[in-house]
C-alpha cells in the first residue's frame, strides 16, 4: 500500500537535508541524532549485567527505521500498541513484535491471526477467558498456532485480575491447542510519573507485589514463563528489583519530554537526566504586537495539549502555551534577548508520543542541521 512507503511520500522534504533546523518551515519536528543515539546506548549500560533485557515500545517513535536502531544496540525484540502498529512494523522489516494492546472484535482478532501467519514473530495480548476463546477458534480457522502472552492488572485498566483468575487464564491459553503460551505482561502505568526516585520505586515495587504472585503461580505451575515483560521509563531502573522479571518496555527514553524531565531521577532529584530531551519542535514567531507576549504557529496541532507546556531551550522563564488549534500563546517574563516575528523558539515537546502523532516525519538533526527525514510510518495508526 502506498501510505506505506516512505519514498513516496517524503521525496519533497529530502531538499531539506543540510539546511540549519533554524532555517526550516514551521512547525517542524525535531530530533538531535547525537542525544537520541546516546539514550538508545544509555539503557542498554544501565542494564548490563541485571539480567534484565529492553524491549523497546515504537508507541513512542512510530518509525520503523528508529526500531531497526533499537534492535542493533541489543533490544530482545519491540513493543506496539495497536493491530495497526505493529503491522506498519511488521511489514517494514521489524521481525520481533509484542502487542501490549488486546483485540477483542472478530475483525482484529482474524486480522492478528492473519498477520501471525505471515510474520512468526508477532506475539498478542489476552486478558479475559471469553477473548482466549476467542483467538483459539481464530487462530484454528487460520490454521496456526499463535503465540500469547497473558496481561495482568496493575491499575485497573486492562489485564486479568492477579491470582487464581490470572493462573487459570494462562493455564487455558497453555492447553489450547492453536495457542503457545509465553509468559506474562504488567504495565504500572501510573507509576511512571511519580516525582522522587525513592517514592517511584516504593510504589512500583508495591504495586508490582500481585503481579509477581501471579508470575510465581504460573512458575509453579510449571507454565513456560520466557516473558515477564512490564515497566516503562520511569521505573526501567527499578525493575531488576523485580523477581523474575525479564525485559522493559521502555518508549519514552529516547526522546523525553518535559513530564518526564520534571519527576527527577536517582541521580538527579530535580532533573529526570537520565536520558536527554532529544525531540523539540521548532515554532515561528508570527505576531508580538501585545506586551509581554509572543504569538507563534504551533499550538495544539503542533505540540498537543499537555502539562506541564512545553519548555522553550534557552529561555528559562517562559511559558508556552499551546491552548489554541493554531496558535502558541508565549508569556514573557524575563526574557534574554528580544524575539521579533519571524524568529523561532524550539522548545522541548510537553509529552513526546502524542506530539509524534501529529507529524508524518521528523527530522533527524546532527549539530543543528538535517542528516536525514525519518518518515513516522505509524503515524495515525490508532486501530
Ligand atoms: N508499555 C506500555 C504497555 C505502555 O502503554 C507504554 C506507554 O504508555 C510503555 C510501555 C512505554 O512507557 P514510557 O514511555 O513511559 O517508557
Ligand atoms: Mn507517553
Amino acid at each position: 500500500s502506498p501510505s506505506l512507503s516512505a519514498e513516496t511520500l517524503y521525496e519533497a522534504n529530502v531538499s531539506d537535508i543540510g539546511k540549519s533546523k533554524w532555517d526550516l518551515d514551521s512547525p517542524a519536528l525535531c530530533v538531535d541524532l547525537d542525544k537520541m543515539e546516546k539514550n538508545l546506548k544509555a539503557v542498554h549500560t544501565a542494564l548490563k549485567g541485571t539480567g534484565v533485557g529492553v524491549r523497546p515500545h515504537v508507541k513512542t517513535h512510530k518509525c520503523p527505521a528508529i526500531a531497526k536502531m533499537q534492535i542493533a544496540a541489543g533490544a530482545v525484540g519491540v513493543c506496539a500498541a495497536k493491530l495497526s502498529e505493529s503491522e506498519v512494523m511488521l511489514v517494514n522489516g521489524i521481525q520481533n513484535v509484542l502487542m501490549t494492546g488486546v483485540n477483542v472484535t472478530a475483525s482484529k482478532i482474524k486480522h492478528a491471526m492473519e498477520l501471525r501467519k505471515k510474520y512468526k514473530g508477532f506475539i498478542q495480548a489476552v486478558d479475559n477467558m471469553q477473548n482466549a476463546r476467542d483467538l483459539q477458534d481464530a487462530a484454528k480457522a487460520a490454521g496456526i498456532v499463535a503465540d500469547v502472552v497473558v496481561d495482568l492488572d496493575v491499575i485497573k485498566r486492562s489485564g486479568v485480575r492477579n491470582g487464581q483468575p490470572a493462573l487459570e487464564l494462562a493455564q487455558f491459553v497453555d492447553k489450547a491447542p492453536n495457542l503457545k503460551f509465553h509468559g506474562v505482561l504488567a504495565y504500572d502505568g501510573a507509576v511512571q510519573h511519580v516525582e522522587g526516585f525513592k517514592a517511584r520505586r516504593e510504589q512500583a515495587l508495591k504495586t508490582f507485589e500481585p503481579v509477581v504472585n501471579s508470575y510465581e503461580l504460573m512458575k509453579k505451575a510449571g507454565l513456560n514463563t520466557e516473558i515477564f515483560s512490564g515497566g516503562g521509563t520511569g521505573t526501567y531502573d527499578i525493575m531488576t528489583e523485580v523477581p523474575g522479571f525479564t525485559d522493559v518496555q521502555v518508549g519514552s527514553y529516547l526522546f523525553m519530554d518535559h513530564q518526564y524531565m520534571v519527576i527527577g531521577g536517582k541521580n538527579n532529584e530535580k532533573e529526570f537526566d537520565d536520558f536527554a530531551p532529544s525531540l523539540t519542535v521548532m515554532a515561528t514567531i508570527i505576531n508580538n504586537s501585545n506586551e509581554g507576549k509572543y504569538v507563534t504557529d504551533s499550538g495544539a496541532k503542533a505540540l498537543t495539549l499537555n502539562v506541564p507546556h512545553g519548555k522553550i531551550i534557552g529561555e528559562p522563564d517562559f511559558d508556552y502555551n499551546a491552548g489554541s488549534d493554531e496558535y502558541g500563546s508565549v508569556k514573557i517574563i524575563n526574557p534574554n534577548k528580544k524575539y521579533n516575528v519571524g524568529d523561532k523558539f524550539e522548545v522541548i515537546v510537553p509529552h513526546c508520543d502524542p506530539v509524534v502523532n501529529l507529524y508524518d516525519f521528523m527530522y533527524g538533526i546532527r549539530n543543528g542541521k538535517v542528516e536525514k527525514i525519518l518518515p513516522i510510518l505509524a503515524r495515525g495508526k490508532s486501530q
